[in-house]
């Protein structure tokens, strides 16, 4: 199927990423095994992505000024954050296509509008209500029952911007710790595992989602991702299909992660969506003939996606923060580890700083003592 206007990039062009971090390091990797080079738009001297492309732009993203310099260095752009502001890919959108258009990444930085989009589209997420004022707190914690959780609608990441309320006496000093506002409350979801699904889809509309994997998280940072999920074969049948029908509904060029809760009856629930490579599909440079990132940039560079196979099994856990990062020569050492380091010079705490694949053969994923001892080193803590 080819769509009116469907234009593959000549090889040489120039890929804008907006965004200097991991996720812009490895789609400028990928983008240069297909011919293409990037151009990374930054706020940092020395950043991640940088560190790997053909050329960078430091300066605001909010700088009109900063934004028309980039676009003249580019044929396309492309985000690996959503932290930028809107209007400025507005801007960007007026001089060079955008992949995605800043209409999905409008609707994924607001959890308001996304929830909204989501149940718009029949998709199941937890209940949720707007709340603006403590008023609408009290009522909505009335309406959804505790516990709840509390987030803010925008800037939320890694567990920030968001809080467990268990009783009515946590509801004022919640409302008053969080912002921006508005906010939003959600029903506790008595989830099983969280899994997630990055799907892809190509300029011509053509959709490819890799299999469901299931995350495991250590102080809100995404600790471990195990592909496949061990999940019954119907349930994971039922997120993927839920992955391909948001790309569709929102119109998705390039990729995007949804993640999702498994509740205890088996239901799947939404929790939000990333329109950009993300964290838990690492995994698939390693296990994939073709990874996250190149779906990515052959959907931004109009290139036909191939399918999302798999052909191990995996194992992906972060480097975060010093102690992790110290591990590396151990890591180095141990057969079977697939190293990755970012570039980043200061391993602060919290800092992702890379990761680690262990691969397996196809439905040779060990269980939990197996993958304590694939992991070696890195299985403490
Ligand atoms: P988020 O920033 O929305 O991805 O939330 C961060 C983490 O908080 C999730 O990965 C879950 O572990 C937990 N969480 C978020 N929302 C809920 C919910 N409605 N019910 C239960 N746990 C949640």
């Amino acid at each position: 199927m080819t769509a009116p206007g469907w234009k593959m990039m000549a090889p040489n062009s120039t890929i804008g990423i907006v965004g200097g971090g991991q996720l812009g390091r490895m789609s400028a990797l990928a983008a240069a095994r297909l011919g293409y080079r990037c151009h990374i738009l930054t706020d940092e001297a020395d950043s991640p992505a940088a560190q790997v492309a053909a050329g960078v732009t430091v300066g605001s993203y909010d700088d009109p000024a900063v934004l028309r310099a980039f676009a003249a260095q580019v044929d396309v752009v492309t985000f690996e954050f959503e932290n930028v502001s809107a209007e400025g890919l507005d801007l960007l959108a007026a001089l060079r296509p955008v992949r995605p258009s800043p209409s999905v990444l409008r609707i994924s930085q607001d959890r308001a509008a996304e929830k909204g989009f989501l149940n718009a589209a029949g998709i199941a997420t937890a209940p949720w209500r707007l709340v603006e004022s403590v008023e609408d707190l009290r009522a909505a914690a009335a309406a959804l029952g505790l516990p709840a959780i509390l987030k803010t609608t925008r800037l939320g990441y890694d567990g920030k911007g968001q809080i467990r309320i268990d009783g009515d006496d946590d509801l004022l000093p919640a409302f008053a710790a969080l912002a921006p506002k508005p906010l939003i409350l959600e029903g506790f979801v008595d989830f099983a595992c969280e899994v997630s699904v990055v799907v892809a889809r190509g300029l011509d509309g053509a959709v490819s989602a890799f299999d469901v994997v299931e995350n495991r998280h250590r102080h809100h940072i995404l600790d471990l991702t195990l592909a496949p999920a061990r999940i019954p074969e119907a349930t994971a049948a039922v997120a993927r299909e839920i992955a391909r029908k948001i790309a569709q509904a929102i119109d998705l060029v390039g990729v995007l992660a949804v993640e999702m809760f498994i509740d205890a009856r088996g239901a799947v629930v939404v929790n939000e969506l990333a329109p950009r490579p993300h964290n838990s599909g690492h995994w698939t440079i390693d296990a994939c003939p073709a990874s996250q990132f190149e779906l990515h940039i052959r959907a931004v560079a109009g290139l036909p996606l191939p399918p999302a196979v798999r052909h191990s099994d995996a194992v992906m856990k972060n480097l975060v923060g010093p102690a992790e990062t110290a591990l590396w020569p151990a890591i180095l050492a141990t057969p079977g580890s697939i190293p990755h380091l970012y570039g980043k010079a200061e391993a602060r705490p919290g800092r992702k700083m890379g990761h680690v694949t262990r691969l397996f053969p196809r439905g040779g994923l060990p269980g939990e003592f197996g993958i304590r001892d694939a992991l070696g080193a890195l299985s403490g803590g």
